[in-house]
């Protein structure tokens, strides 16, 4: 455990997250559409194209995949939280 600023909204707080507790379900919300925004339409969208459908903001789109090239997001890279979704 160490002490961390939260990727999302600047806080600090302990755990081994990037985020802190109260922005953790944003996280996994934003975490969630942008899954299914790529299951429904592919991954050959920018960044900026994929932040205006779905309403997260680029700098957060980045954080989840450290994007560089989002057509490579889904061979790439699982997503932080994609093992813990229960839908
Ligand atoms: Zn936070």
């Amino acid at each position: 455990m160490e002490f961390k600023k939260c990727d999302r909204c600047g806080c600090f707080f302990i755990s081994e997250d990037n985020v802190c507790c109260n922005c953790k379900p944003k996280d996994r919300a934003d975490t969630i559409k942008l899954h299914n925004f790529i299951e429904e339409n592919g991954s050959a969208y920018s960044i900026e194209e994929i932040s205006a459908s779905t309403g997260i903001t680029i700098k957060n789109l980045s954080r989840f995949g450290e994007i560089q090239n989002i057509n490579g997001i889904t061979e790439k890279r699982e997503f932080k939280f994609n093992t813990n979704i229960e839908l």
